[in-house]
């Protein structure tokens, strides 16, 4: 089954036509994971799900840790009420590409920064592993700052929490091969259509099938032949085209394994 194992409809970019494009993708029998980025929008997802083919993850981005707290009694509340719905924690973790981000926000250093950053992240992981949720991570380096992907792998393996995905995954080999042997799902997003430096896909054909997951990460990163344009869930299947064709396997066994990853990963049904 195809699965959109991270996607936004809950946010601006589908606001003139979510209506339309939430029924695309029920017509295409499509899953679809919307992830929550702060407060409004994780709860915006939950308006969005449905426990059929829409879910929810809740969380507060790495970006927006100086935007607002973290209440962590309101996330768990949204968790109470909504079983079935809500499927995993984040999008959390660590961004050091969007400092800039936070020093508007009055953070007087990148150690100040990356102290919340961590503060915040132990927080959904902690949410998680009380709840028995997955976890969503989000990492990004900064040009001065490369080291996000380890500073993930260190937290998650000293938290000891190893249910979740590292979405939209930006490291390098090694990275992702250790986090795979904490049993971590890798995400791969429409990027691998249009990725010149072979880092990517590299990681493709080196990690095995039964720990990726595919996602949009719509309204960002549209697949070719969408590039450029707003993205939207359907398209995952052109990521899942582009992973058959790195290891040589036909799209239906790809889409059928990624899917199982993700359904046994959040729990849908
Ligand atoms: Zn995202």
């Amino acid at each position: 089954m195809l699965v959109d194992s991270h996607a936004h409809l809950n946010f601006q970019a589908f606001n003139e036509d979510r209506s339309q494009v939430i029924a695309r993708c029920k017509n295409a029998g499509l899953l679809v994971v919307n992830v929550g980025a702060a407060k409004a929008t994780s709860q915006q997802a939950i308006d969005i799900a449905d426990g059929q083919n829409f879910y929810a993850s809740l969380g507060l981005h790495p970006i927006h840790v100086f935007d607002e707290e973290f209440e962590i009694n309101n996330y768990q509340k949204l968790i109470d009420d909504n079983r079935g719905k809500v499927v995993a924690m984040g999008e959390t973790g660590f961004d050091y590409f969007h400092l800039d981000m936070s020093f508007a926000k009055g953070a007087k250093s990148v150690a100040e920064i990356k102290d919340k950053q961590k503060k915040v992240f132990l927080q959904h992981l902690e949410l998680a592993k009380k709840n028995n949720l997955a976890v969503i991570v989000h990492g990004r380096n900064g040009k001065d700052e490369p080291d996000a992907y380890q500073d993930i792998y260190d937290l998650l393996k000293t938290f000891a929490y190893t249910r979740g995905v590292v979405h939209c995954f930006g490291g390098n080999l090694s990275e992702a091969k250790q986090l795979v042997d904490l049993g971590f799902y890798i995400g791969i997003t429409g990027i691998i259509t249009f990725d010149k430096t072979g880092v990517l896909e590299e990681i493709v054909r080196e990690v095995p099938l039964e720990h990726i997951l595919i996602e949009t990460d719509a309204p960002y990163l549209a697949p070719e032949p969408y590039r450029g344009k707003r993205n939207e869930p359907i398209y995952v299947k052109y990521v899942a085209e582009k992973i058959a064709q790195i290891k040589e396997k036909s799209v239906e066994d790809i889409i059928e394994i990624t899917g199982d990853n993700a359904r046994g990963l959040f729990n849908l049904s």
